[in-house]
């Protein structure tokens, strides 16, 4: 009896001792992925604006960012096409915040609606 459990536990020991080295390599497999991310990062993301005008009522209208590298623009609709190329995080942030936190600019694709904020040359009332 005794020599079998002494058997039985060397087996035990061999095949702890064997599962090692595969969880090494399943870690060093896991590191690499992140590099192609890097080359698709060509655009430059643009200062802040140097001019914008929120109109009244519209400062507390929500609309999402992507808080990436090199996003830069605000938008109304959170299906937008562009918005779904962030590599980021998505943030719902009132309009206000978007221009003067995130230094962002209207999205041509899907916030027109908004892009006299940034045009110093619009004509503008009082409210
Ligand atoms: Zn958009």
């Amino acid at each position: 009896m005794k020599t079998r459990n002494i058997f039985a536990l060397a087996i035990v020991g061999i095949l702890l001792f064997a599962c090692q080295p595969t969880e090494q390599q399943q870690e060093t497999t896991v590191a690499n992925p992140q590099q192609p991310a890097i080359t698709i990062d060509t655009t430059q993301r643009r200062p802040a604006p140097d001019f914008y005008v929120i109109a009244p009522g519209t400062e507390r209208k929500r609309v999402w960012v992507c808080d990436d590298q090199r996003s830069d623009v605000f938008h109304v609709d959170n299906r937008c096409e562009v918005l779904l190329t962030c590599t980021g995080v998505y943030k719902n942030v009132s309009l206000q915040r978007a221009v003067e936190e995130y230094d962002r600019y209207h999205c041509e694709t899907c916030s027109q609606e908004y892009a006299d904020m940034f045009d110093q040359d619009k004509v503008r009332y009082d409210f």
